[in-house]
């Protein structure tokens, strides 16, 4: 696959963990991705996938959000790369799991953690023409500070009529002030909506995640075809 070695147009700190950082693309070069597909980071020996956050019609910047895992050896060289580095390069587009078109139903978006950026990608490639269909973005973190995109998210359901969004906090413990939903992202979502027959569900997060979230909601008559996601190509389940 083509690489592309992107300047780095500027890096913020969304909080204590999280970073957002903007790609330019060199002239001439053109990714071509649909809204939630993801890159790789090419790296020394390795390369590391993140998903554009970004929506596909800016065609000149790609957006990241980069939440380093704790322990990870690959986190801390990402981290010292962003640290440091002036560009970056990268392979894409990857991943089978895009919405490509207007939805025909309605979208159910389960995210975990930064698994909000791929719901960003596609909630901002639909959002120009508006939601025909109801969308519920559900946003599961482990404590309130992780939620870090909410006035982003809070800011299109007071825009949208048919936009929903549920920040679902799983380690109240930590959240002394929360006083919102508390629990696992794919349970709240089970539990607010009766019908998940016909809507399409996409997931972003770990496999442990999905792979829990695929069982449940085909247990209450989602057609396995139904749900998306892209650790199901990426970390197969074993049979
Ligand atoms: C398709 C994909 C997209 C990712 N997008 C991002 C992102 O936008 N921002 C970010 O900070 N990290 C993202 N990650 C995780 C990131 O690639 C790793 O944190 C990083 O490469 C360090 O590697 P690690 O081996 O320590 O993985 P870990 O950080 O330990 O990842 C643990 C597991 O969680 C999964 N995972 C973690 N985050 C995501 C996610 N957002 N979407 C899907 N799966 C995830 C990975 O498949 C992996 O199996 C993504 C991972 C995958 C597979």
């Amino acid at each position: 696959m083509k690489q592309i070695t992107c300047p780095i147009a500027s890096i913020d700190w969304y909080n204590e963990d999280t970073r957002r950082v903007l790609l330019d693309l060199p002239s001439g070069e053109d990714v071509n991705f649909n809204a939630g597909q993801y890159l790789q980071m090419v790296l020394p020996e390795k390369k590391c996938p993140f998903s554009i956050a970004s929506a596909p019609h800016l065609k000149h910047q790609l957006e990241l959000h980069i939440r380093p895992t704790p322990g990870s050896d690959d986190s801390a060289l990402i981290e010292a790369l962003l640290d440091s580095a002036s560009e970056i390069t990268i392979e894409a587009p990857l991943g089978d799991c895009f919405l490509a078109e207007k939805p025909n139903h309605p979208l159910i978006l389960l995210a975990a953690s930064t698994g909000i950026t791929q719901m960003k990608s596609i909630i901002e490639y639909l959002a120009p023409t508006g939601f025909d269909h109801p969308v519920y973005l559900y946003w599961g973190v482990l404590s309130d500070k992780d939620l870090y995109l909410s006035a982003l998210c809070q800011s299109w359901a007071d825009h949208y009529d048919n936009f929903h969004f549920i920040p679902v906090v799983s380690e109240p413990d930590t959240s002394p002030d929360w006083q919102g939903r508390t629990g696992l992202v794919g349970e709240a979502a089970l539990s607010d909506i009766e019908d998940v027959s016909t809507a399409t569900v996409f997931v972003s997060g770990g496999p442990a995640m999905v792979y829990a979230t695929l069982d449940a909601f085909m247990e209450r008559g989602m057609p396995e075809a139904n749900m998306k996601s892209d650790i199901f190509s990426y970390a197969p389940r074993s049979k």
